[in-house]
């Protein structure tokens, strides 16, 4: 039976749940309190990782930590101000990192990305949208053996998993990126994935095709949610709308309006930032490349080339620090050595994350026309399609094809 659905939030992952609601039959109305994809989808790497299935926390994650903040190019900063207050997630994540729940993340976030591509594909099937895929495959390069071998547990568990991926010796890394420096030992490179030239278009495009199939796109700031009888009530200070259901796709957001609905789930932000290079950077490589070093991205985009990195543990808040990333700036350079070194744009975004690197997708505790959707860290564009897919399928009372139980929102109510 068709139902009027209100989806909050039109970044990737709301615009691809409302997608798929829409697909099977439902009434649908977007809303987010600005423009669609000003969230963390705006300015990722476009990168959509079949198979992706390493938690943030693994077994070596306080030694890992320990290195990295200790290193001058640090990926990770924790701001000292906002220790305190994300110190118990800090704890949880941490305990992920145990290598019983370290496999069990694994196989959850694996069970999600297998299928990123082909949900991505069905999503997009038929449409204009499909075209801002490209078929490029994601590479991953190790300048030193050591950086190599300490990672070779990350492929231990690529190979229990069953992702495909091949090892390249640096002339076959060459073979796929000529303009590379000459530095790079080893390659990790997974065939099978997509990448995404412009993530912006894509969400905005996902918005308009669900304006033109008969749905809706509104702009209104949810301040408050409340369910009475039949109905669902979004209020906000620009009045209240209703709904049969409500998808709360709210990212980094997510955590206050989950609360109204009785459920306190330990969702922060894993701050990163992208800084924009001239377009002719973008010609030099040919999918994103992955520096395993420094963990930073570049990725070709239509508007230029894309440097992505840094996780910074402070909050929702606190102003950006876009040194974090300009200091990385050499680094770029040094792995493409005809980059021009122009920064044309500077953006930081918040990755909603959990300590398990899972995400929440399923109904509230205190109603079933409230559903979770949140929470993809990392991976929320490989993820959203997926995301979207279980959505739908859920909110119409069937059983999720992907087993739902591991993403459940009760799931750290324990501890
Ligand atoms: C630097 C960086 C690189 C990344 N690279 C990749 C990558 O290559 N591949 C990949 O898979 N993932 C990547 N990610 C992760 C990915 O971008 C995120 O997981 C994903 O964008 C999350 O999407 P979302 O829709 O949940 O959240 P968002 O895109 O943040 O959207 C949430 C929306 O909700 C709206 N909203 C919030 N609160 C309210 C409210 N109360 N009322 C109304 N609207 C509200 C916001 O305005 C926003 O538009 C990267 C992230 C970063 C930061």
């Amino acid at each position: 039976m068709s139902s009027k659905i209100i989806v909050i939030g039109a970044g990737v992952v709301g615009a691809a749940s409302a997608l798929a609601l829409q697909k099977s039959g439902h009434d649908v109305i977007l809303v987010d309190r600005s423009e669609p994809c000003s969230g963390a989808s705006f300015g990722n790497a476009g990168a959509i990782v079949n198979g992706s299935c390493l938690p943030t926390a693994t077994p070596d994650i306080l030694s890992d930590v320990a290195s990295m903040i200790t290193q001058k190019h640090s990926p990770l900063f924790i701001k000292p101000s906002y220790l305190h207050r994300i110190f118990p997630w800090l704890v949880r994540f941490v305990l992920q990192g145990r290598t019983t729940k370290f496999n069990q993340n694994a196989f959850d976030l694996h069970a999600l990305s297998k299928n990123a591509v082909d949900s991505w594909q069905l999503l997009t099937d038929k449409n204009e949208l499909s075209k801002l895929f490209k078929d490029t495959g994601w590479l991953k390069v190790y300048e030193s053996e050591n950086t190599f071998n300490k990672t070779a547990r990350s492929r231990e568990m690529f190979d229990k998993m069953g992702t495909k991926y091949e090892l390249l010796d640096s002339d076959a890394i060459r073979d796929l990126e000529p303009n590379l420096a000459p530095i790079y030992k080893h390659g990790f490179y997974q065939k099978d994935c997509l990448s995404v030239t412009n993530p912006q278009k894509l969400v905005e495009g996902m918005v308009k095709l669900l304006v033109t199939q008969g749905g809706q796109y509104q702009k209104f700031d949810v301040a408050e949610i409340k369910t009475n009888g039949d109905k669902v009530y979004l209020n906000g200070i620009n009045g209240s709308i209703n709904a049969d259901k409500v998808v709360v796709a709210s990212g980094a957001w997510s955590r206050n309006l989950a609360k109204q609905m009785g459920d306190n789930i330990p969702l922060d932000t894993e701050r990163g930032y992208h800084i924009m290079l001239p377009s002719l950077g973008a010609d030099l490589l040919n999918r994103p490349v992955v520096n395993a070093e420094y963990s930073f991205v570049l990725s070709p985009m239509e508007t230029g080339l894309r440097m992505t990195s840094q996780v910074e543990l402070a909050g929702l808040n606190a102003k950006p620090n876009y040194d974090r990333i300009r200091r990385l700036l050499p680094l770029a350079k040094s792995m493409l050595p005809e980059l021009e070194l122009r920064e044309e744009s500077v953006w930081m975004g918040f990755r909603p994350s959990l300590p398990d690197s899972l995400p929440v997708i399923g109904f509230s505790s205190r109603s079933n026309k409230v559903f979770y959707a949140f929470g993809h860290q990392h991976l929320g564009m490989t993820l959203a399609a997926v995301t979207g897919f279980m959505v739908a399928d859920m909110l119409n009372g069937k059983t999720s094809e992907i087993d739902a139980c591991p993403y459940r929102p009760t799931r750290f109510n324990r501890w």
